[in-house]
Order: structure tokens, then C-alpha cells, then sequence
């Protein structure tokens, strides 16, 4: 959420309110989602937003190593949230930075009051999200691919989490920022809910709006989150239509085998 110097950038803007890839202040950056991508995880899933490549493995609940820290009445949520070296356009040191770490943090609080961790105590729940590449928004999309992945493992859960980010820019809210209007905005506004009763589970904030603003800005925010879901849910009807598909064929063969036989 690094600010940067207004005048070193044309406008971003344009008089039509079109921003400088060609969006709509109100509109996403194009969404794909794909589950079930990684066989050796529980559950798995590949984020594409715009030039955002995000990857989410789940593993578990399994047993906990080390031992000593489970937790005799619920499952131990673990996150690492890591950028690849070649995420970005300057290479990204290998070691895990204070940024990585702050967000693994971050990531992991806003998915763990989705998941019903107490039905399985002394167990983990492991949630690793590396981001291939990033363009802005990397932590709200490492959410949303992370409770898609939980999901595709089969891990209970009250809702998914879906998250993005509002912000403002030459006076204008925006949803989604990429990162250069993260970078050259006035405010940037990451958030996670939880879809069904729009429970907010992340709201970070960096720069400044007034009491109207972000009251507009969070409005805005639920819209673009309620649209991300109906992908995150439709990505997971996909896998398991096509699953569904497989069983049933597998079914007609057997039975045609047995028919034939009698
Ligand atoms: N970024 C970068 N190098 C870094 C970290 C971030 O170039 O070491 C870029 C990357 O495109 C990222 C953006 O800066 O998406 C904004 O980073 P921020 O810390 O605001 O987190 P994000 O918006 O990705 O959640």
C-alpha cells in the first residue's frame, strides 16, 4: 500500500470517469477460477484477476506436527501467504519478508471465523497461498482463492470468504484497484465478508476517506464481493458437476457390463 508521488503519472482518470484500462469505476478486473487443480493438496484453487495469479492449497484437517501446539478444542489454522521471486518486476527476495508475514497473519484472520474448527480439535488446517504474479489486490485475492480451497477440500464452513478492495483515486471511489491506482490513489480499502450475512472478517485501510466516503466505498466493496462469490460458487459447481458426470457414466458401464453378463 506504498503511496506515490501524484505527479510522477498521467491521470488515471479520464473526463468519462474511465479508468486507464478501460473499466468502469464500479467494475472488477475479469475473474477465473479454477478448483481441484493440485492432486497431492485436500483442495486446491487457481485465481486469475486480472493479471493477479494466485494459488491456494489446502491440507488438512490433519494430524498436527508439532505436537505440542494443538489445541484440545478446536483446529490449529495455519496461513502462509508467500510472492513467488518472479511475482513481481523487480525480483522478490526469496525470504519471507515482514509484509508476508504480516499478511499470512491477516489472511488467516479473516478465514478462521468461517470455519467450524471445533470439530476437530488437536488437528490443523493448513492454507498456503503463493501469488505468481501480482498486480494490487493480492491479499483479498489470496482470501478468496484460500476459502475456495477449504471448500474444495471439504472443509466445513459456515460461508465462503470472499474478499476485494475499494479505494479512491483522483477524488473518484473505485472498486478493485490494480496496482498502480494502489499505489497512486488517495485511499486503498482491502475487504473480506462473509457473504451470507455480510459479516466483515478483514478491513484494513491505508490513506484517508471521510464518514461518507467509505460509507460509499464499503457499499460498493459488498457489490463487488457478492459478484466474486457467484464465481467462487460456480467454480465449485463446475468441478463437482463434472465429477458427478464421471460417476454417472461409470454407473451406466457398470450396469451395461452386468447386463450383458446376465
Ligand atoms: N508489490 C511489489 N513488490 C512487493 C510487494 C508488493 O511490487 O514486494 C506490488 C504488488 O503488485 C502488490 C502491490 O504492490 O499487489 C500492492 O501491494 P500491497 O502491499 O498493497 O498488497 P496487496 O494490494 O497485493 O494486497
Amino acid at each position: 500500500m506504498t503511496r506515490i508521488n501524484q505527479n510522477s503519472y498521467e491521470r488515471l482518470i479520464d473526463e468519462n470517469e474511465i479508468r486507464i484500462d478501460g473499466r468502469k469505476l464500479d467494475e472488477l478486473r475479469p475473474i477465473n477460477i479454477e478448483v481441484g487443480i493440485l492432486t497431492n493438496a485436500y483442495g486446491s484453487a487457481l485465481l486469475h484477476h486480472g493479471k493477479n495469479k494466485i494459488l491456494a492449497a489446502v491440507f488438512g484437517p490433519r494430524e498436527l506436527h508439532p505436537r505440542h501446539l494443538a489445541l484440545p478444542d478446536r483446529a490449529l489454522v495455519r496461513c502462509e501467504y508467500r510472492m513467488t521471486t518472479f511475482s513481481v518486476e523487480e525480483r522478490k527476495s526469496p525470504a519471507p519478508s515482514r509484509r508476508e508475514i504480516e499478511l499470512s497473519k491477516v489472511i488467516r484472520e479473516s478465514l478462521e471465523p468461517a470455519i467450524f474448527t471445533h470439530l476437530y480439535p488437536r488437528t490443523s488446517v493448513d492454507v498456503f497461498i503463493e501469488v505468481l504474479q501480482a498486480d494490487g489486490g493480492t491479499r483479498c485475492d489470496g482470501i478468496t482463492a484460500a476459502s475456495t480451497a477449504l471448500a474444495d477440500a471439504g472443509v466445513p464452513l459456515r460461508d465462503l470468504v470472499v474478499a476485494c478492495a475499494v479505494g479512491k483515486v483522483e477524488g473518484h471511489i473505485l472498486l478493485d484497484l490494480d496496482d498502480i491506482e494502489d499505489k497512486k490513489g488517495e485511499a486503498d480499502m482491502p475487504i473480506a465478508i462473509l457473504p451470507r450475512n455480510k459479516e466483515v472478517t478483514l478491513l484494513q485501510m491505508d490513506g484517508q476517506l471521510s464518514r461518507e466516503e467509505f460509507q460509499r466505498a464499503l457499499d460498493l466493496a459488498i457489490k463487488g464481493c457478492e459478484q466474486i462469490h457467484e464465481m467462487q460458487k460456480e467454480a465449485l459447481r463446475k468441478k463437482y458437476s463434472e465429477i458427478q458426470e464421471e460417476v454417472l457414466e461409470e454407473l451406466n458401464e457398470f450396469s451395461e457390463k452386468e447386463e450383458n453378463q446376465d
